[in-house]
């Protein structure tokens, strides 16, 4: 999708960390962290929102998250996994994306 920012980081049009990619999620660390680990995990395909998502590829992001909470070893300490859908959720970057949070404990309810 043109002007989509997450499309340009799957292009390799704009550096990112990447730490995990397969044939369709890529997973890379966000710009502005907020945790010790913080990940954004997207489908390859540009969907704007989780209401797109069909659920074969929320499927596909959930078995990355797993792989990249044991890689990186904080899949028994815990984490926090987060999508933001829309205005009042706050979402910034319209390409469906997961925020991947661990390393510290976290508040409930959120902000
Ligand atoms: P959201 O507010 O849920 O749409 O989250 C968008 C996230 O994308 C924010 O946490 C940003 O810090 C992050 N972000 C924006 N641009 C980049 C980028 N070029 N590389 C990595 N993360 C980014
Ligand atoms: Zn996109």
């Amino acid at each position: 999708m043109a002007n989509c920012i997450f499309c340009k980081i799957i292009a390799g049009d704009i550096p990112a960390e990447i730490v995990y990619q397969d044939e369709n999620v890529v997973a890379f660390c966000d710009i502005h962290p907020q945790a010790p680990h913080h990940i954004l995990v997207i489908p390859r395909h540009h969907y704007e929102t989780l209401l797109e998502l069909p659920p074969a590829q929320a499927g596909q992001i959930n078995e990355a998250v797993k792989t990249i909470a044991m890689e990186r070893g904080f899949a028994r300490s815990g984490f926090r996994l987060i999508s933001s859908c829309g205005k009042d959720a706050g979402q910034e970057v319209m390409h469906v994306h997961y925020h991947l949070l661990a390393g510290r404990s976290f508040d409930w309810p959120p902000g």
